[in-house]
């Protein structure tokens, strides 16, 4: 097993239907433990939610843990939120 093998990879086309606005964003980290490929984590140093879009598959499970609208989807899911793609 690979490093990275837990991690799905999807074309990159699906990697921007999620948008997070990081002004919106008050850092709570309840998107964090959502987020099964660590698109959404704490930096360290900051202490502060950063996201990788790179990381981020689109599965939206994030979306309904954010209570204060920081992400939103951008685009059309091939399947139902949650769903693996
Ligand atoms: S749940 Fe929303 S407000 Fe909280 S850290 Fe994540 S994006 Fe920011
Ligand atoms: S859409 Fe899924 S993979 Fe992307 S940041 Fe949200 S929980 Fe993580």
């Amino acid at each position: 097993m690979t490093e990275n093998s837990a991690i799905p990879s999807f074309p990159p086309s699906q990697v921007t239907r999620l948008s997070w606005n990081e002004a919106l964003c008050v850092h709570c980290g309840a998107c964090v433990g959502q987020c099964l490929s660590r698109a959404f984590i704490v930096d360290e140093a900051t202490r502060r939610v950063v996201h990788d879009g790179d990381r981020c598959i689109a599965c939206e499970l994030c979306i309904p843990a954010c209570s204060y609208g920081a992400v939103e989807s951008i685009g059309e899911h091939p399947g139902k939120p949650g769903e693996p793609l």
